[in-house]
């Protein structure tokens, strides 16, 4: 069986390569993810899987950072126009863009779910002529968005895996659910899809992330511990305006409450219980040079390597918010945009990944288990499977990279998706096998 999936992941892999470089070329970010959810969804259901979407699969009370319904409305019309079907992005009004897809088997216990996230980021892609997608036409055509974590590529492979399944299924038993999720960057989506049920009865999960600690095509990486506990924090002060020259001693200097936060912010204790981050990506203040600034907007976010730091980063933010308002005379206002927690990956599940990649010749430096160095909303699911007693682990397949993650830049090598189909169908495969 094993050489039946790698011949159908191999007559299948120019479908692989075609479905990337297509989302490449339409990259929808948090919550707008209507062409990439629709064009998944229709492929899903041709291959014989139940489609559970839209409301049904998000919890709407805990969406955050779901854009105005202009935003929304002009991105759903914008799908339209790039081929999506209009029932289904209909369906999806609001920002409900998640779904899963499920496959029965048999009546056994066992129910293997794998998650696949969609979303891209908001970067402005390079047109640098040396950068692959643009030099063979396939980058963004949607303004400020594009695939630069690699999401592309899950959908990709998540497509592709689940093709090989819908192929052997009569050799499986037990069920299996592809769980495709939005808003990945920002860390929103995941929580909203396990209060609608994403994760219920599931006894094995495994997510995938190219890249990253994988650093070459040749490497794969079978449990990821380390993930960074993250919250984000949009902080917003007001002050109060007057003439900079003539009344400068009436305003309440918001910029300057803004810039004092963020410099504390940067100059929080680290911790003796592990590593911390901080990063302040966005301060926006003001009207004009000669006006005393009553507005500022900072977007923000803390991490950390368990939950405990990153909430002792986030209890420090919320003190030296309130300290920078006061000292400026300000009042301030703090908004969760998202959050995920720590996690690590069973060991039972890595063993059983490490024994169904052996026999993918691609991968010459198998890696049992390495940090991820960065935060993933997986660990919300990862969490409520382990909860309920089952088990999960995420795999980081290896890609050439071309640039960072989140670099206007990023690509990497078409050839390295086949591998990682193969890593995620075999792992499938042994699970759920009669
Ligand atoms: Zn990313
Ligand atoms: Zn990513």
């Amino acid at each position: 069986m094993i050489e039946k999936i790698k011949k159908l992941a191999s007559d299948l892999e120019n479908k692989t390569i075609n479905y990337r470089k297509d989302l490449h070329r339409f990259p929808e970010p948090r919550w707008r993810e209507f062409r990439t959810a629709s064009i998944a969804i229709k492929k899903m259901q041709e291959l014989g899987y139940t489609i559970t979407m839209g409301s049904d699969a998000l919890s709407k009370e805990y969406m955050m950072s779901v854009p105005d319904e202009s935003t929304l409305k002009n991105a759903q019309i914008n799908a339209v126009n790039h081929g999506a079907d209009k029932e289904l992005v209909d369906k999806m009004t609001g920002g409900f863009t998640a779904f899963w897809a499920d496959m029965k088997f048999s009546d056994d216990n066992i129910f293997l779910a794998l998650r696949f996230d969609m979303d891209s980021n908001i970067v402005t892609e390079s047109s640098d002529e040396a950068h692959i997608p643009f030099k063979e036409g396939y980058s963004s055509c949607n303004k400020n968005a594009m695939h630069a974590c690699g999401h592309d590529g899950h959908v990709s492979i998540g497509l592709t895996v689940a093709e090989i399944i819908a192929n052997i299924k009569d050799n499986l038993k037990g069920s299996i659910r592809f769980i495709f999720q939005p808003a990945e960057e920002g860390s929103c989506g995941a929580l909203p899809m396990v209060y609608a049920g994403a994760c219920n009865n599931i006894t094995h999960i495994l997510g995938l992330h190219i890249g990253f600690q994988a650093e070459n095509s040749n490497t794969l990486v079978c449990g990821t511990d380390g993930f960074l506990a993250s919250t984000k924090l949009n902080v917003s002060f007001t002050g109060k305006p007057s003439h900079a020259g003539a009344y400068p001693e009436d305003g309440n200097n918001a910029l300057l409450a803004a810039c004092n936060a963020c410099l504390n912010m940067y100059a929080i204790s680290r911790n003796s219980k592990g590593p911390t981050r901080i990063n302040v990506g966005v301060l926006n203040s003001g009207d004009a040079r000669n006006i005393i600034p009553a507005n500022a907007h900072l977007e923000l976010e803390t991490r950390g390597l368990t939950t405990e730091l990153n909430e002792y980063m986030e209890s420090h933010v919320k003190r030296i918010v309130e300290a920078s308002a006061l000292m400026h005379d300000c009042t301030f206002n703090i908004e969760k945009h998202g959050s995920s927690m720590s996690g690590f990956s069973n060991k039972e599940m890595v063993d059983i990944i490490k024994e169904s990649v052996k026999h993918i010749d691609e991968y010459t430096n198998i890696i049992e288990n390495k940090s991820f160095g960065a935060g993933e909303d997986f660990t919300c699911m990862l969490y409520a499977v382990q909860q309920n007693g089952g088990i999960g682990s995420y795999i980081q397949a290896g890609i050439d990279k071309y640039a960072p993650h989140h670099n206007d830049k990023f690509n990497f090598n078409n050839e390295s998706l086949r591998p990682a189909v193969l890593a995620c169908a075999i792992t499938a495969y042994n699970i759920l096998k009669k």
